[in-house]
């Protein structure tokens, strides 16, 4: 069992994304779910989300707002396939939600969301508006949530019967449900933040925004999260964690990304 599931996830790996230049990420490894079942599982999770902001009047209040957001987005993913090329047939929404929550999300597939809390509380600039939308866009087509919900479900099903029903139309929309709520609301793996992070700059760059932006929102949000003491940090530092090493990565790769956005 423990073969043809390494056979699985082999062959579900997904090489290097070839690049001449830009940064260097790999996409995940563990991903058991089919891409179009974390897809669906996570249009409908964020449907309901949007539609129980709406009966609380706070989705897309603020219009001037909206648009730049959706602005942003728009010279964001043209450039997204360079690292998924099954973004080129994702239906990429982005809504703004109004609440004090300091975060922002895009789920399997594209779909964007951010909270007024983490624009108003940063006084995000378009750069850094760009850099947060482009690592959350990095996760996204990194896979990082598809892996993530591929691993709930095995803990929660277990390996054998995974395997057993893997052409999955057996797994309960609970399940799924429930796995894609998981795969947004647990933190990152240092290294997944890191190659979001990456992708997120470059991205930004290749959009026409500049990519140091992303050392400064880290700087932000930690002043924020010290700020917060022992109240409530920031919930984009809980499911995105910090560490000491990440501006470090992020400067050390700038001259990668830099030169995209000097081409402009
Ligand atoms: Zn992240």
């Amino acid at each position: 069992m423990r073969i043809l599931v390494f056979i699985l996830a082999f062959l579900s790996a997904s090489a290097f994304s070839q690049q001449k230049e830009g940064v260097e990420v790999k996409r995940s490894r563990l991903l058991l779910l089919p891409a179009s079942t974390v897809e669906n599982s996570a249009a409908q999770q964020y449907g309901q989300l949007m539609r129980a902001a709406a009966q609380k009047n706070a989705l897309n209040v603020d219009k001037q707002q909206v648009e730049r957001l959706r602005n942003i987005a728009r010279a964001l993913i043209p450039h997204s396939k360079r690292f998924n090329k099954d973004a080129e047939r994702w239906r990429w929404e982005v809504n703004l939600i109004s609440s004090k929550t300091v975060n922002a999300f895009c789920m399997p597939g594209g779909k964007i969301a951010f909270f007024t809390g983490i624009v108003d509380q940063l006084r995000l600039t378009d750069d850094e508006v760009a850099v947060i939308m482009g690592h959350e866009i990095g996760h996204a087509l990194l896979e990082h949530g598809r892996a993530r919900m591929s691993e709930q479900v095995l803990k929660s099903v277990g390996i054998t019967v995974a395997a057993a029903i893997f052409n999955l139309g057996q797994l309960s929309a609970e399940l799924l449900a429930q796995a894609a709520n998981l795969a947004v609301s647990l933190p990152y793996a240092r290294k997944q933040e890191t190659d979001s992070d990456l992708v997120g700059m470059e991205l930004a760059a290749r959009a026409g925004y500049d990519p140091r932006a992303a050392a400064a929102v880290w700087h932000k949000m930690s002043k924020l999260g010290q700020a917060a003491g022992k109240g409530q940090p920031p919930q984009f530092l809980s499911t995105h964690p910090s560490h000491e090493m990440r501006i470090k990565e992020i400067e050390a790769n700038l001259p990668k990304v830099l030169p995209l956005y000097k081409k402009q």
